[in-house]
């Protein structure tokens, strides 16, 4: 496996590599083109300035004036013809230089030995401390001819150098903080992937796209990790849908028989008052487990047949009056006014559904309003869309309740909310039925006690 600390570590030396080749590669060709010629003509117009000093000067000591060259930062060789020649300033490294030079200098030629440096020292030969790097130059002193060969010393170079060094340097930290800005970048692309896909899979999607597996590094160990532990709660996804749906089913059939055989006892029982009071309770219970598996029965078959909406034409305005109308005697039961404005509107949509809709929120507006409270229902018909709110005057939801109240099982947990029955079931089937038609819910609702507003647009096709 070829881990992530490999490609890291391999990236930065790779990174600090290129920099300084390329800084190397770009003062190179600086020196061979500007450098080198510039350095050979500012040499050979010091050495010509020596030679010309020294020949009108006859009465100079040619010794001590070269001593006195060799300090300022010189290295020089005075060679006159059959003797050995002298040295002044500190050492060349290689003393050699072929005889033929020395005597064209001393034919009065001046020798570009900086200039005509072999290619192949790249910039280092700028510093090459050999007598074949220098300049020569002719000096007549005295009626002999000298030959003058001069290069400025190690300690002067660098000094004369330090500018270059100092762009060398700029330019290679440049360099490498781009290539590191764009390497970086090439390194967290596949967190960024994975971040997204796994904000993905929080929202509830489970099925986790283009995302790069084959990475032979600990990321690409983690982006299969993660992958088979999406594919995991997916299948504990559908695994629970299935449960739910089966165990709802299979509730439905004792009960049944717990109510046909409470009738009978209803029938058996008939003058006895505290066996007809334990009666009530049983029927209650049963209703409500009855309407709680229905539910549940609903919404895992939005879950599990998401495309199967069976739309048709149909006046939505008659639907919600009828249910608003069947609801009546609870809303006087329950000490409430009711008032609506519903026009005929027609739309295409699944009935069934929006039945289950509009009854679970004019229900909770019954169930979580206040005794003598108000429940208003408006259908406004827009241009695209209809606009259905159910208005009450009860409890009310605060902010930090608002956004779960969608949620599957989600109640309220405040004691009087607990107090009414319920599943927390019926605003998740609400909001799925919306989703799947395309339309939206919304809730307003500003202080408690303030009462709620429900309010549900729906396409009108
Ligand atoms: P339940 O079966 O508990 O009513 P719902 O999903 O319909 O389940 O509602 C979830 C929770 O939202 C409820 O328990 C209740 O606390 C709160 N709620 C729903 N409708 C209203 C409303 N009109 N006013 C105040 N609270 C409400």
């Amino acid at each position: 496996m070829r881990s992530l600390y490999f490609t890291f570590a391999a990236t930065t030396i790779g990174i600090m590599l290129i920099s300084f080749l390329t800084a190397f590669f770009l003062s190179n060709t600086y020196y061979q083109h500007y450098l080198k010629p510039d350095n050979d003509e500012k040499n050979t117009q010091i050495a010509k300035e020596m030679s010309t000093f020294i020949e009108e000067n006859p009465n100079v000591d040619i010794e001590q004036y070269l001593v006195n060259v060799a300090d300022l930062g010189y290295q020089l060789y005075l060679v006159q013809p059959s003797t050995n020649g002298v040295f002044y300033g500190s050492d060349f490294r290689i003393k050699e230089i072929p005889d033929t030079v020395i005597q064209k200098v001393l034919g009065g030629e001046t020798y570009h030995g900086m200039l005509q440096f072999p290619r192949k020292t790249f910039v280092t030969g700028f510093f090459a401390n050999e007598l074949t790097n220098t300049i020569g130059v002719p000096i007549t002193y005295n009626g002999e001819t000298y030959a003058l060969f001069m290069r400025p010393d190690i300690e002067k170079l660098f000094s004369e150098m330090h500018l270059l060094f100092g762009w060398l340097f700029l330019f290679t930290i440049i360099l490498s903080i781009i290539l590191v800005l764009v390497g970086a970048k090439y390194l967290v692309q596949p967190v960024k992937r994975l971040s997204e896909a796994t904000k993905t899979l929080s929202s509830g999607d489970y099925i986790v796209k283009e995302i790069e597996t084959n990475r032979k590094d600990e990321l690409g160990e983690l982006t299969r990790s993660f992958i088979r532990m999406a594919e995991k709660i997916q299948q504990n996804e559908l695994m629970r849908k299935e449960f739910i749906s089966n165990i709802s089913h299979d509730i439905q059939s004792p009960l049944s028989n717990i109510k046909g055989y409470s009738g009978l006892l209803n029938n058996i029982l008939s003058r006895d008052e505290k066996g007809m009071e334990y009666l009530d309770i049983i029927n209650n219970e049963t209703n409500r487990i009855s309407s709680m598996t229905n539910q549940l029965l609903l919404l895992s078959s939005l879950e599990h047949e998401e495309h199967m909406l069976k739309l048709k034409k149909y006046n939505v305005g008659r639907q919600i009056t009828q249910l608003a109308q069947r609801y009546e005697w609870k809303i006087h039961e329950n000490n409430l006014m009711l008032s609506y404005d519903i026009p005929d509107v027609e739309i295409i949509a699944d009935e069934r559904l929006l039945d289950a809709v509009w009854d679970n929120l004019l229900s909770n507006a019954i169930k979580y309003n206040s005794e003598f409270g108000e429940v208003e229902i408006v259908l406004t018909e827009l241009e695209e869309d209809i606009k259905v709110s159910i208005k009450d005057t009860g409890i009310g939801l605060d902010n930090e309740v608002k956004k779960h109240i969608f949620e599957r099982f989600y109640r309220v947990d405040s004691s009087r909310s607990q107090e009414i029955m319920g599943s927390g079931l019926g605003l998740s089937i609400v909001y799925k039925v919306v989703e799947l038609h395309k339309g939206t819910v919304l809730v307003e609702s500003n202080e408690n006690d303030k009462g709620s507003i429900f309010q549900v647009i729906l396409p009108k096709r």
